[in-house]
């Protein structure tokens, strides 16, 4: 490839992120009048009625710099009885994970992930210059013995989400311990739980807050249970030491002020968090449902998405074609290296029940 002389080649060699298709994008596409968007794992219900009030008043003092999320740190030691200086707040949880990726990677480093990982963690990563290794899925699961194996003297990052997207599946505090027990502590872990509320009430799945450790930082956002994904907000826990030299990397002024509001509006807003969690499963069990129905393979999720898996790769870009032309916007995953599977959001109880005759349409009529 030829490039300009000014650009390495490990930025030429990156995507830039093809964002989901937009509702009105589509809508004007297909000439549609309503449109689902099942792509982004985004909140259904929208964001929390007291976020947007905070929003509106936080814009009275837009002329004024931002406190570069002192607010949402103090709110948060507080709500997780930690000290301020355990918790940071950034520009979404991908910014937090920009700041790591600056603050403790040096040339030769290495990171190591599973394959396909958040493809949000895989741009920043790989945007670093550094060796990106990763190992395969063990049915659709975190191979952490795997992991743990593949770790080198150069290894500086392990990335896990937990629960994991795109496949929503998480690993439990004995699967974690066992893994925790073969890193050395040179290494540090990234724990991403942008999910983290979905399956907080699975006795199985373990609250990271539960087993701090000095080499492992927490990342949780308000993207998405919180439903302000478009307020970019997120923040991350971890040893004094840790954070105070992320703070001396981080944009001073992030997160903004709205953004800031927005969190610890939705934080207060306990209703709301309530009323997401009960929407997601109503919606969960009625696309389980449907994809039973219709024997469609897909992966039990702990999330508010689902994996499903396709005979091929042809089949799976079919679907999203031929949901798109009925107004329904899912997540091919071509673009993450798995080109069988598509991810699908849950959207409201009615959203998801109008994917069941889409569905069964493009059944209908195989390849
Ligand atoms: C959605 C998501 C996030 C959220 O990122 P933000 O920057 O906070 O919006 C982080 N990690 C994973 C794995 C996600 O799926």
């Amino acid at each position: 490839m030829e490039t300009m002389p000014l650009v390495p080649d490990y930025i030429a060699a990156l995507h830039p992120y093809q964002p989901g298709r937009s509702a009105e994008e589509v809508a004007r596409q297909y000439g549609l009048s309503r449109v689902i968007k099942l792509a982004s794992n985004e909140n259904p219900l929208g964001p929390s009625p007291q976020s947007v009030e905070a929003v509106r008043q936080a814009a009275a003092s837009l002329n004024i710099y931002c406190d570069g999320g002192h607010s949402l740190r103090h709110v948060l030691a507080r709500e997780y009885d930690v000290k301020v200086e355990n918790v940071i707040a950034g520009s979404g949880s991908e910014a937090i994970i920009s700041n790591i990726i600056r603050t403790f990677l040096c040339d030769e480093d290495e990171v190591l992930t599973t394959e396909a990982a958040f493809g949000g963690f895989q741009v920043l990563a790989r945007s670093r210059g550094v060796r990106y290794r990763t190992v395969p899925y063990d049915q659709w699961r975190y191979d952490l013995p795997g992991l743990a194996q593949a770790i080198t003297d150069n290894t500086k990052i392990i990335y896990l989400a937990n629960p994991n997207n795109p496949t929503g599946t998480f690993f439990s505090k004995q699967e974690f311990d066992a893994f925790y027990r073969h890193v050395p502590e040179r290494v540090l872990i990234i724990l991403d739980e942008a999910y983290f509320e979905y399956a907080k009430d699975n006795p199985r799945y373990p609250d990271s807050m539960n087993y701090r450790y000095d080499n492992v930082i927490t990342l949780r956002t308000f993207s998405k249970v919180y439903g302000l994904a478009g307020a970019r907000i997120g923040y991350g826990f971890a040893h004094e030491e840790l954070i105070a030299n992320l703070l001396k990397v981080k944009l001073p002024f992030e997160p903004s002020t709205p953004a800031q509001a927005a969190g610890i509006a939705a934080l207060e807003d306990r209703a709301f968090l309530h009323r997401s969690l009960e929407s997601n499963v109503r919606g969960m069990c009625a696309l389980t449902r449907i994809l039973k129905n219709l024997d469609i393979e897909y992966v039990p999720s702990q999330a508010n998405f689902v994996m499903t898996v396709w005979p091929s790769a042809e089949q799976a870009a079919a679907t999203v074609e031929g949901l798109l032309s009925q107004g329904i916007i899912v997540r091919p995953l071509a673009a993450w290296g798995l080109p069988r599977c598509v991810r699908i959001s849950v959207g409201t109880e009615e959203e998801i029940e109008a994917l069941e005759p889409a569905l069964a349409a493009l059944h209908a009529t195989p390849l």
